[in-house]
């Protein structure tokens, strides 16, 4: 018999997935209070893991649902200077599929900080870094010499999620004006101009599902979604917020229309696949997902040496999802990686039930079969 516990409270993925074992293993699996430390597996309190005392317990091996240290790819600062990193010690071109970004840290916060006193300082010292300000500005106006016209930024910030706090603009001193008035880092990047837009007329992004398995074996679920946006895309204004961000909760919140094309605003895949069928004769499988899959494999395996359990006395499993935009000459571009994501309500039990035979049977042999199924995860 194996025990889990979860703390986890706010993720409807691990609620979802602790239903699983409790309904389906009971031969198997036994739900332990939240507070036990001898435990099999954890689906732990994403802010607050306790990687340092896993697995010390002799004879007891432990795992738990988040990778220590895959913030590095799910803050977006983060991420963008670990691929500046990447690049400096294999120099190359920036991938193609990466919008070119740059790093900028509001001055406001070192000034804070020196209003503060000295202990704030040095607290501060980290963020107050130097950053790619300069850079930013010579590139722009580099652009737009080459380009002949201005060139489209959106400025993010570092731990933002749902959309807040974004701003687009064809002005980068206004962009860096607005972030040095802010309290965290953003980076600034390359606004996609040409999205592949449904009817002709209205943007969505992807989200696809990745599974990392305590072997480090990446794993795609077959079935994502598309979010939609319920109001025309609308270039010559970047203030119109529905019509750029396709951020389920803005929608929902501010488009009148929420809903009236596609229920909850969301497209499945095969419902996308039919529509790209009819207008392009391209299809998901021969043009999509290949680029997608590459990309996914490409950045994981670039941080696999920093954050691998292998050398461990515990493993960890993470569920990722990882969000696509698609130009209109249906290139993939890589917008931010989650490290917590939720799930289209449609697809939980499917998910719950993949997370459980790809990342924990394989681990802790189940007796039974009870409740398992086709694996909606494949290796990539
Ligand atoms: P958040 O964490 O707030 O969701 P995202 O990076 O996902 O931040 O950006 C929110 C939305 O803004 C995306 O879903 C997408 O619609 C749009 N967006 C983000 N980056 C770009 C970009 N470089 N070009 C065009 N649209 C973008
Ligand atoms: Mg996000
Ligand atoms: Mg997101
Ligand atoms: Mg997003």
């Amino acid at each position: 018999m194996y025990g889990f516990v979860n703390r986890d409270i706010k993720s409807s993925v691990y609620k979802a997935v602790s239903k699983f074992l409790v309904e389906n293993c009971d031969e198997d699996w036994r739900k332990m209070p939240a507070n036990s430390a001898s435990f099999n597996l954890m689906f732990g309190e994403r802010n607050k893991l306790p990687f340092g005392r896993l697995g010390h317990e002799p004879g007891l091996f432990q795992l738990v649902n988040y990778y220590r240290g895959s913030d590095m790819i799910c803050r977006k600062t983060a991420m963008i200077r670990v691929f500046k990193e990447e690049l400096k010690r294999r120099p190359g071109m920036f991938p193609k599929w990466l919008p070119m970004s740059f790093i900028i840290c509001p001055k406001k916060i070192s000034e804070n900080a020196k209003q503060m006193g000295e202990a704030s300082v040095a607290a501060m010292r980290k963020v107050a870094r130097p950053d790619d300000r300069q850079e930013l500005v010579e590139t722009d106006a580099a652009l737009v010499q080459q380009e002949k016209k201005r060139i489209v930024w959106i400025a993010k910030s570092a731990a933002g999620a749902k959309g807040e706090g974004i701003k687009i603009s064809q002005d980068v001193d206004e962009l860096i004006a607005f972030i040095d008035t802010q309290a965290q880092g953003f980076i600034v990047q390359k606004y996609i101009l040409n999205p592949f837009l449904l009817d002709g007329d209205r943007k969505f992004d992807i989200r696809c599902w990745v599974l990392l398995d305590s072997n480090y074996n990446v794993y795609f679920f077959k079935e994502g979604v598309l979010r939609t946006a319920s109001e025309s895309y609308k270039p010559e204004n970047y203030n119109d917020v529905t019509s750029h961000l396709t951020n389920h909760c803005l929608q929902k919140e501010l488009s009148a229309n929420f809903g009236e094309y596609e229920t909850g605003n969301e497209l499945f895949f095969d419902e996308f696949n039919s529509y790209l069928k009819k207008k392009t004769r391209m299809t998901m499988d021969n043009t999509i997902i290949p680029q997608i899959k590459e990309i996914i494999k490409k950045v994981l395996l670039m941080i696999k040496d920093r954050i691998s359990t292998n050398m461990l006395g515990y493993g960890s499993f993470q569920l990722f999802g990882f969000d696509f935009l698609l130009d209109s000459q249906l290139q993939v571009h890589l917008i931010e990686i989650n490290g917590a994501p939720a799930c289209a309500q449609k697809l939980l039990p499917d998910l719950a039930r993949c997370i459980v035979q790809t990342a924990i049977d394989p681990i802790f042999k189940p007796k039974s079969a009870k409740g398992r199924g086709d694996n909606w995860f494949s290796k990539i």
